[in-house]
C-alpha cells in the first residue's frame, strides 16, 4: 500500500467497506490536529472492497473501540514513512463508555454517574449485552 503521503502517523487498513465513517466517529478523529484521509471502496484482493483511513498525526487508538466496530481492521504505525508496527484487532470482551443501553428502565440510564458497560456474550454472532440489564445492544 502507498503510505508515502504519511511520514509519521497511523493507517487503519482493511476496514470493512462502508464502516470508515463509523470508525471516524467512534475514534473522535475530528478532534485531531493533523490531516485525516478517508478512502472508501478501495479494491482489495482479500476483501473485495475495503475502506482505509490515513491519519497524519501521532495518536493512541483505542484498540477496544476499534475492535468493537471492526475486528477485521488492521493498524499500521508509520514512522519516517515506513511501517514500523502492525496491529491486529480482536473483539473486546468488555466495552466501556462507548455504546449506551437503550432500555429505558436500565439503571445505567437512570443513574447518570454509572458507566455504560457492555459485555460480549456471543462471540460468533458479535452480540453484546448490557452489563446491568442484559439488554442486547441494538443499532
Ligand atoms: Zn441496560
Amino acid at each position: 500500500m502507498n503510505v508515502d503521503s504519511i511520514k509519521n502517523g497511523i493507517v487503519i487498513d482493511h476496514i470493512t467497506a462502508g464502516k470508515s465513517m463509523e470508525v471516524y466517529t467512534y475514534l473522535n478523529l475530528e478532534e485531531i490536529c493533523g490531516s485525516v484521509a478517508i478512502i472508501k471502496n478501495v479494491t482489495s484482493r482479500k476483501m473485495g472492497k475495503k475502506d482505509i483511513i490515513k491519519i497524519d498525526a501521532k495518536l493512541d487508538i483505542d484498540l477496544d473501540v476499534l475492535g468493537y466496530i471492526d475486528p477485521d481492521a488492521t493498524i499500521n504505525i508509520i514512522k519516517d514513512g515506513n511501517i514500523v508496527e502492525k496491529k491486529h484487532l480482536a473483539l473486546p470482551e468488555i466495552i466501556k463508555g462507548v455504546i449506551k443501553c437503550k432500555n429505558p428502565r436500565c439503571i445505567s440510564i437512570c443513574e447518570q454517574e454509572l458507566e455504560h458497560i457492555f459485555k460480549l456474550t456471543d462471540k460468533e454472532n458479535r452480540i453484546y449485552r448490557c452489563f446491568y440489564c442484559e439488554s442486547k445492544k441494538s443499532d
